[in-house]
């Protein structure tokens, strides 16, 4: 079948296999050139593998030094009339790759936050690759099954005490509003807190460590963001933001742990706002990353989640000396984000901007390529008016 983009609000709703394959193997081309990591990682757990930071983080991870990964996500297939999601085919892509470059890939489509996931997960690393020594958590869920109470909860990206009013866009339509976002109520930032916070986390890492499946030494890192003020009501003020600091107190109680198996260490890394298909979801932001964008490309700081984790992999965790961390003991690539002149533009452009102004004042544009490029579209030598097959299976 041939097709096309079909955008409803923040998604796109059809997903191109080829697109997908093309934008995996850019970022693989890309590691690739950046040259072989120092100390890199042998057996590599990402959690979260399929889109965004976690495929970025598997990508830095096999092909910046050989190691074997195994990515755990959840991805519909393609089925009766439906198309797959960008997940899947961006999985296929990268074990295709991998696999055929020699490298271990295997991979688990499932509820990560399911005690069934996780033993499969032991039962693979037990059987093919022996105890893991980075464990990347990059999960973005809107939703949580306990896997103890059976409780189902739902997170929500609103502000606490007080309703918020800012600039918005509608990216697909090019119209800046206003949106006004109640807040939170307690059970709300509860609920946030249960599926975004560090419980999963913790309760991954504890199931490797039950099975003897934790090289000592270990890492395992988690992200985050904090941003400018211009998001902090929704974000890290947010219920959102309470869930990330649970996931602090997570990495600091890993880190105690994991110290004393080996010298392992557990932290977060913040990283740079980015269109995903997570952060398009979350009101303001996207205004704020095509300003953002905008910005950053003009001093040519701008990078991509692939930019972003082959950083964080050879400056910070395998560059033969310890991560620098901020006084929180976080590891920061919003660096270049948060820098002083690149927040003051961003912050003089922000009042300016009107549905008028937007295509000139904020890389407008250069959001929706990149998108579309999360669903495979727009990339260079891919023939979108051929027949291609949308049902095809992992490996
Ligand atoms: P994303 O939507 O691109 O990726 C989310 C991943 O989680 C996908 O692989 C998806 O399949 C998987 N997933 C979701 N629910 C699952 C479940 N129940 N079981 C198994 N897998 C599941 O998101 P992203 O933007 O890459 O976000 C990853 C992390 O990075 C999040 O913690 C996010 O807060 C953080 N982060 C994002 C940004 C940003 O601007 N996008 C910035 C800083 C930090």
């Amino acid at each position: 079948m041939i097709i096309k983009p079909k955008v409803r609000g923040f998604v796109c709703v059809t997903a191109h296999p080829t697109g997908c394959a093309a934008h995996v193997q850019e970022q693989i081309d890309y590691v690739k050139a950046k040259g072989p990591l120092l100390h890199g990682p042998r057996n590599v757990l990402v959690v979260g593998s399929s889109t965004g930071y976690g495929l970025g983080s598997r990508i830095a991870a096999a092909y910046g030094s050989k190691a074997k990964t195994l990515g755990v996500f959840f991805e519909r297939p393609a089925e009766e009339g439906r198309l797959a999601t960008a997940g899947w085919y961006n999985t296929i892509a990268f074990t295709n790759a991998a696999r055929a470059d020699g490298l271990y890939a295997e991979n688990i489509n499932g509820d990560a936050f399911s005690d069934n996931i996780k033993q499969q997960a032991l039962a693979i690393i037990a059987r093919d690759m022996g105890p893991i020594d980075l464990v990347v958590y990059s999960l973005a869920s809107p939703r949580r099954t306990h896997p103890r109470t059976g409780v189902v909860h739902k997170s929500t990206l609103q502000p606490i005490g007080a309703s918020y009013t800012n600039k918005t866009v509608d990216t697909d339509k090019g119209v800046v509003s206003e949106v006004t976002i109640p807040p939170a109520d307690e059970t709300s930032v509860a609920d946030t807190i249960a599926v975004m916070g560090g419980e999963d986390w913790e309760m991954w890492m504890q199931a490797l460590a039950d099975a003897n499946l934790l090289a000592p030494g270990a890492t395992t890192m988690a992200y985050s963001y904090i941003g400018p003020s211009q998001t902090w009501a929704v974000y890290r003020d947010g219920a959102i933001g309470r869930a990330k600091l649970d996931l602090e107190r997570a990495a600091r109680a890993l880190n105690t742990k994991l110290a004393a198996h080996g010298g392992g260490r557990a932290f977060i890394s913040v990283n740079k706002a980015l269109v995903t298909q997570a952060s398009s979801a979350i009101p303001v932001v996207p205004l704020y990353i095509a300003i953002l964008y905008k910005v950053m490309k003009e001093a040519g700081l701008h990078e991509g989640c692939i930019e972003q984790m082959q950083r964080l992999f050879a400056t910070q965790l395998y560059n033969g000396s310890t991560p620098t961390f901020d006084s929180d003991g976080r590891v920061r690539v919003d660096d270049w984000e948060m820098r002083d002149d690149v927040q003051a533009k961003v912050a003089e452009i922000w009042p300016q901007v009107t549905t008028e102004n937007l295509p000139t004042l904020t890389d407008i544009a250069g959001y929706r390529t990149e998108f579309l490029k999360l669903f495979g579209f727009g990339l260079a030598g891919v023939d979108y008016d051929a027949d291609v097959d949308p049902n095809i299976q992992l490996p």
